[in-house]
């Protein structure tokens, strides 16, 4: 269904925000498979240019490194999907005051943006909304169980107060506004000192060491493939205009990190023990998305299972542990150099 509305006639310019980052970078790579021109809006912070490496010579992309808080000129774009946040819980706690701008004030810049060129915007939001759910699974109605002054607020609170800019842009300026409220999602381009779960285990097996599983390891998460969230988005970002109610896009499929250990250690064959380490404070006990929205409004429903996107992940970093310590540096340094005017065919640079 969705391979027609993406066919080249349809296609435009996007902007993706956070577009060097681990999502952002599947999103860029699947716009310009779409015909999509792409513009990767981005400040480095938890993103690399080596994500986008594969896509450096693409004639229809473009890099600016920028930060959404800051003012933004306007480029002439139809779609913004704005994903330019840390994830992470480790990154996004490293600096909350940092985190809270970029949720509060850089989807305010966007969305003047959106409003300025008349684009649609995507908001990147996350299940981290429903906080520590009392109900399970979680329909969008549910509001969340959410401490606002705890270590996670920063990040859980400017995600549902960028929830509500949205909304009132929407209402009061009538831009058109999408919300996807995303799961755990994992896969290639994960950074591999992300500090996520998935990317934790997989770089410890594949170095021998221990699992650090915290608390008891009974706590669940519900874990989506990197492809079938970003065909999700693009469903939703091109879903009709009315469509303007939050909507879940993950995996049903729910597993406790002591489950993910064993799924991790059965696809790299690694041998390791699991230590177990401290539960942080206010760790969500469990999340699982119900996505009978997603299925009804975007026909969508992730495809595949977990042990299959471990695999593949895990391959993914078994190839990352091989590369060079340079090769970050590296695929900056090819941007900054067409940005001088280097010879390297096609528009891909650092404006
Ligand atoms: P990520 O950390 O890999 O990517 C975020 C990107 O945004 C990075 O490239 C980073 O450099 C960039 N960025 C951060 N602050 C910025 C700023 N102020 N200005 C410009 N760029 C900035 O994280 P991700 O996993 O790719 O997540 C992308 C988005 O999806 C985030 O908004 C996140 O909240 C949301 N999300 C992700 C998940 C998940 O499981 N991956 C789950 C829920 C929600
Ligand atoms: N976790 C873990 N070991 C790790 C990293 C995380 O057991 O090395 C746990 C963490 O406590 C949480 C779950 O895995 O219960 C998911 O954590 P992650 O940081 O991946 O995502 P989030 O907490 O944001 O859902």
């Amino acid at each position: 269904m969705m391979d027609s509305i993406h066919s080249d006639d349809k296609a435009g310019r996007a902007l993706v925000a956070g577009g060097a980052g681990f999502l952002g970078s599947h999103l860029c790579a699947r716009l310009l498979r779409d015909g999509w021109e792409v513009i990767c809006l981005d400040n480095f912070q938890t993103g690399r240019a080596s994500n986008l490496a594969t896509l450096a010579s693409h004639p229809m992309l473009t890099v600016m490194r920028h930060d959404v808080v800051d003012p933004i000129p306007d480029l002439q774009v139809s779609r913004i999907y704005h994903l330019a946040c840390p994830a992470s819980p480790v990154h996004y706690q490293a600096d909350p005051l940092r985190t809270l701008r970029t949720c509060v004030l850089g989807t305010i810049q966007m969305l003047e943006l959106a409003e300025r060129v008349g684009a649609r915007l995507l908001q990147a939001s996350t299940s981290e909304v429903y906080g520590d759910p009392l109900q399970h699974p979680q329909q969008e109605q549910y509001w969340g169980h959410v401490n606002p002054v705890g270590p996670r607020a920063c990040y859980d609170e400017g995600k549902r107060c960028a929830e509500t800019i949205c909304t009132e842009y929407a209402h009061t300026e009538g831009v058109e506004v999408k919300i996807a409220r995303i799961f755990n999602t994992y896969g290639p381009n994960m950074s591999p000192n992300d500090g996520r779960v998935v990317s934790n285990f997989i770089v410890q097996a594949l170095a021998g060491q221990p699992l650090t599983v915290y608390g008891d390891g009974t706590q669940t998460r519900s874990f989506c493939y990197v492809d079938d969230l970003i065909d999700g988005l693009v469903r939703l970002m091109e879903s009709p205009s009315a469509m303007t109610q939050p909507i879940n896009l993950g995996n049903p499929a729910e597993l406790s990190m002591l489950e993910i250990a064993d799924l991790v250690r059965a696809c790299t064959g690694a041998q390791v023990p699991i230590v177990f380490r401290d539960l942080p404070v206010d760790d969500p006990a469990h999340r699982c998305p119900d996505i009978s929205l997603a299925q009804q409004y975007l026909d969508w429903t992730p495809k595949v299972p977990p042990r299959e996107g471990i695999a593949r992940t895990a391959e993914y970093f078994a190839q990352e542990s091989q590369a060079s310590p340079e090769r970050e540096s590296q695929a900056m340094a090819a941007f900054m150099q067409t940005k001088r005017g280097g010879r390297r065919q096609g528009r891909a640079r650092v404006v």
